[in-house]
């Protein structure tokens, strides 16, 4: 990163990404000095030869940029020690996704660049754009947020894409965000432990969008609605997109058709009605949001459709894993609450849902209005007392005490259904009784379903 070449960066939090990124300064020429609360990362840095020196006694006045990692507070609930020293000496506090935008306006300010926010289904629309990009024969990186954190993608440069997902954390530390296209999904009460209010946090969001060439703006709720006419009034060009209502200009769903309007007149981007990964109300938003971005950056609507076709889906959030007969597996290892679990209990019916862990405050009593989707449910872990009994009398259900137990009575009775239906991993509880993560878990599944007598594995 060459933008800062002969200055001073102190940088706070030594995990991967705060190593990348004073790698990358110091192969930029700048002159960096690093820390961290854990003397081991520091040890780690040092051996790689990048100068460590505990920050709370260097010369901040001497000092350019303060970089701060991932995961280091930057305001709620407590900023961390480092932000006050930085700010008393009025130094910038940035991150390396500033980084990155100071290094594409310096060497390749014309390389395209979309970036994505949003409180749901931010990764599915960054691995979706992605794909659409690659699949079209574009230089395409991925990164931020999901994946590979940016100063390790390829540098930027003139026809390459960049596709960059976004957390409020990593807009707040980016002042200057100016990407070719910004989507922002939608805004829902949530991480509000790390942003105080949630108008602060829908204000951090806002910036992503408000500094896009083109803003790309979920209306469907109250605060995205506000935030993409206020953009408008602002000059700047904004597409809505919509799950639910038509609009004069945008795009929107309808069913599983994706409509683009320009000034009422109509045309039919895309029927998702046959896609195995896209499924949902949810997933048409996110699909819609990924057309308006791509064709913003010149993307045809006949690569859009041949991207949207082949979109494998990513690990653990609905994606099908298995098909045997009239019956799909599918993973949903991801929802680990109730609201994460309601988009899949929405997207399919007859469904033989697997579910339980360690159970989260509410249960899943938010989840009764979608009861009648479901043909059996399988309980594991330690919810399965409780959700037994908000089941009650509405759903049948078996205690099954383990995953695999659970998989093979679900794919017993799901066969014996002499109508199409779905075996469903989605727990709508953390994994931790049973296993170390959802990553974990889910694969698990996946094995299982693998070990199946006659199944057909959609995925590796
Ligand atoms: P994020 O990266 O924002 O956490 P993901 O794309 O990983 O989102 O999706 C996580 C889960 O959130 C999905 O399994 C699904 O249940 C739900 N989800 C995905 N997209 C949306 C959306 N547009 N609106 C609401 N919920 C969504």
């Amino acid at each position: 990163a060459s933008t800062f070449k002969g200055k001073r960066v102190a940088l706070f939090g030594l995990g991967g990404s705060g190593l990348a990124t004073a790698r990358s300064l110091m192969a930029g020429g700048a002159d960096v000095v690093a820390w961290d609360d854990n003397p081991d990362s520091i040890a780690k840095a040092g051996g790689e030869g990048i100068h460590t020196e505990d920050l709370r006694y260097i010369d901040w006045r001497a000092v350019h940029s303060f970089v701060l990692s991932p995961g280091v507070p930057l305001t709620h609930p407590k900023p961390h020690w480092s932000v006050g020293l930085a700010r008393a000496e009025g130094v910038e506090i940035i991150g390396d996704v500033e980084i990155f935008v100071r290094e594409r306006r310096a060497h390749a300010p014309d390389c395209p660049f979309i970036a994505i926010t949003g409180t749901n289904g931010k990764s599915t629309t960054t691995a979706l754009i992605a794909h659409i990009l690659g699949v079209s024969g574009r230089d395409t990186q991925l990164g931020g947020n999901i994946g590979r954190a940016v100063l390790t993608l390829d540098p930027p440069k003139s026809g390459r894409f960049f596709v960059v997902e976004c957390s409020s954390y990593q807009i707040d530390l980016a002042p200057t965000l100016d990407p070719t296209a910004g989507i922002l999904l939608n805004l829902t009460p949530d991480h509000l432990d790390r942003h105080g209010t949630m108008q602060h946090y829908a204000d951090v969001k806002e910036r992503l969008v408000a500094g896009s060439g083109r803003a790309v703006v979920g209306v469907d709720d109250s605060y995205c609605e506000r935030i993409a006419d206020r953009i408008e009034r602002a000059g700047s060009p904004v597409t809505r997109v919509s799950k639910r209502q038509p609009l004069v200009h945008g795009l929107y769903a309808e069913g599983s058709r994706i409509i683009e309007a320009s000034n009422g007149a109509t045309r039919e981007i895309v029927d998702l009605a046959g896609s195995q990964t896209l499924r949902g109300s949810h997933n048409a938003q996110n699909a819609a949001a990924a057309i308006a971005a791509c064709m913003a950056v010149g993307v045809s609507v006949e690569e859009v459709r041949a991207g949207l076709a082949s979109f494998p889906g990513l690990k653990h959030r609905m994606q099908p894993v298995g098909r045997r007969g009239h019956v799909t597996f599918v993973n949903d290892s991801k929802a680990t609450n109730a609201d994460a679990a309601a988009p899949a209990l929405s997207s399919y019916d007859r469904i033989y849902w697997i579910l339980g862990g360690l159970p989260k405050e509410g249960g899943i009593a938010s989840l009764e209005p979608l009861f009648p989707n479901v043909a059996k449910a399988y309980l594991i872990g330690e919810a399965a007392s409780v959700f037994a009994a908000t089941l009650g009398d509405a759903v049948a259900y078996e205690i099954s005490g383990t995953l695999t137990h659970a998989l093979e009575h679900a794919a017993k009775d799901a066969a014996a259904d002499p109508l199409p239906s779905t075996v469903l991993l989605s727990p709508a509880c953390a994994s931790f009784d049973q296993y170390r993560n959802f990553e974990v878990r889910g694969d698990a599944f996946v094995a299982n379903v693998a070990a199946l007598s006659g199944i057909t594995m959609l995925v590796d």
